[in-house]
């Protein structure tokens, strides 16, 4: 029993009242007393007012017990969502409910909103961070009921049905975790010490001034083979996120750096791609990892193909087949879901918390649903549940507001299904590959798509200019002109 419905019932047997009695006398529905007392509802606005009111308590004295005021939220007569995380799933998901029939409460650990296939643009000096993240108070202004705070959320506790969080506990009446995904490092401790990942802003801003850290360095050193660790790139994962950042490296060192660097030999520059199975790109069709391995070589991309990373000491790759030695190796091989404390009966082994066909996770009651990267819907036919991907979080998230919706209006909700509507990447100017389900294409058409699309994708009209702006500067110039060491990144072991 929580705090609230505590006090509640130790005040009404005080009284020597049934529950029947403290509804007749509040003019409550006995249904809503039996629900708080049992912990499934918190009682706010009106209904706290009538409690209080029937069994002759302060209502501060009441509201106290709650401890839900340490996170500020008005306490009003809806009931109330808690969504922890803003990524595609949360941001559709906000979008979507009607704040005629729910209070929202959106946490997370960013104040923005952060667009992350994009993100490889702002690692390789194309895009400069602001074009891809957006403020969430700005996306959900004047929304009536709404409430961002911003901080980490660490747990759940669902006997009280509150979650704590950095800034203090919050209770909720529905919860939804959409917190995303982290980096899976499988074990290798060693990658996860010296190697670099793309799976924040931070983390791509990091790996900028790396890049450009690296040269500066290559510079000062006159023994070839110190010079050409820093030179050298090792990306492992020929997945989507590798094969493009692997691209516009490539685009990095034809159009800028051979420039910005006249006194190293840029061809003495390798940038390899190591992968695990027989096929980059292996999450798309045969053509599409065909075409994109041709497009790789046209830009000088050493491919490794069955090719398992065993361990990295921040200066030598160790595979099953080959040594690499290099400076800078970026793991983008693996991630997994980044669940909240307190999920772990649910997680399955991508660490992703098992969810039924309705977004709600299974055997956590009728009021925890979580949606996006972190999620999984296991069916038959989806042994895995769906592939990690802003379109599926995205479709999740605009579904469960809407069955939101309908559950506000007494009306039955719906099962998820996915709308596949393809996969694309892009390898470098000129250069992209699509899937959709009824025609592959590639080459600079596809590239063309794969432009427009994420324009559109974009939160707003201003991130879309800019991302705009640049691109075709780039395009007609080759020229990206963000190539900033706004902050030194120091490697594990430097001074
Ligand atoms: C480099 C890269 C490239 C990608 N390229 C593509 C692509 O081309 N196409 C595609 O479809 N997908 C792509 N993806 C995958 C896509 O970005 C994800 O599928 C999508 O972001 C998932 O959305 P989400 O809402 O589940 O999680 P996220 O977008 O990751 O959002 C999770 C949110 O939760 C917040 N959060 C996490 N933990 C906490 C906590 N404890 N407390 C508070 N807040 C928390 C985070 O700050 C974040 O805002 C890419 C991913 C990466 C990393």
């Amino acid at each position: 029993m929580n705090s609230i419905a505590k006090r509640i019932s130790d005040a009404r047997i005080a009284k020597g009242l049934s529950q029947e009695d403290l509804a007749e006398q509040a003019q409550i529905n006995i249904r809503t007393i039996q629900r708080i007392e049992h912990s499934e509802s918190v009682p706010r606005g009106k209904t706290l007012r009538l409690i209080s009111a029937a069994l002759e308590i302060d209502i501060s004295d009441l509201k106290g017990s709650m401890n839900t005021s340490n996170l500020n939220i008005p306490n009003i007569d809806l009931p109330r969502i808690v969504i922890v995380g803003c990524g595609f799933a949360g941001l559709k998901l906000v979008k979507k409910i009607n704040t005629k029939h729910y209070q929202i409460v959106l946490i997370d650990k960013n104040n923005y909103h952060t667009f992350q296939p994009l993100m490889y643009q702002v690692a390789s000096s194309g895009l400069e961070p602001d074009s891809i993240v957006y403020p969430i108070r700005k996306v959900f202004k004047g929304k009536k009921h709404f409430h961002f705070r911003m901080a980490e959320v660490q747990n759940l506790d669902t006997e009280t049905k509150r979650i704590s969080t950095s800034i203090g506990d919050v209770d909720y009446d529905y919860l939804v975790v959409a917190t995303g995904a982290t980096t899976n490092f499988f074990g290798l401790e060693n990658i996860e010490k010296y190697g670099f990942t793309m799976k924040s802003l931070r983390e791509s801003l990091d790996l900028r001034s790396v890049v450009i850290q690296n040269f500066e360095k290559a510079l000062t050193l006159s023994r070839i083979e110190d010079r050409l660790k820093y030179m050298n790139f090792v990306i492992v994962g020929g997945g989507a996120t590798g094969v493009e950042l692997a691209g516009a490296l490539a685009e990095l060192k034809k159009n800028i750096l051979q420039k910005d660097y006249p006194d190293l030999d840029l061809n003495q520059m390798q940038i390899h791609i190591v992968e695990a199975s027989n096929r980059i790109l292996n999450n798309m069709s045969e053509n599409a990892s065909t075409k994109s391995y041709k497009f790789l070589k046209e830009l000088g991309i050493n491919v490794w193909l069955d090719t398992i990373v065993k361990d990295y000491d921040g200066d030598l790759v160790t595979t099953n087949n080959k040594n690499f030695e290099t400076k800078t190796l970026v793991w983008s091989a693996g991630v997994k879901g980044d669940p909240i404390e307190n999920l772990e009966d649910t997680l399955n082994k991508h660490n992703r918390i098992k969810t039924d066909e309705f977004n709600k996770v299974i055997g956590y009651g009728d009021n925890v649903f979580s949606i996006g990267d972190v999620a999984c819907i296991e069916s038959e036919e989806n042994e895995n549940g769906h592939p990690m991907l802003a379109s599926v979080a995205g479709q999740q998230g605009h579904h469960l507001g809407k069955n939101f919706n309908l559950l506000a209006k007494g009306k039955e909700v719906q099962p998820f299904k996915y709308k596949d509507r393809g996969t694309m990447a892009t390898i470098g100017k000129n250069k992209a590959v699509v899937d959709l389900s009824f025609y592959k294409f590639s080459g600079i058409f596809a590239w063309v798509i794969w432009m427009f699309l994420h324009l559109m994708l974009l939160v707003d009209f201003r991130n879309r200019l800019i991302v705009f702006i640049n691109w075709s500067w780039s395009y007609f110039n080759s020229d990206k002109g963000l190539r900033l060491i706004i902050r030194q990144v120091k490697r594990e072991g430097e001074s």
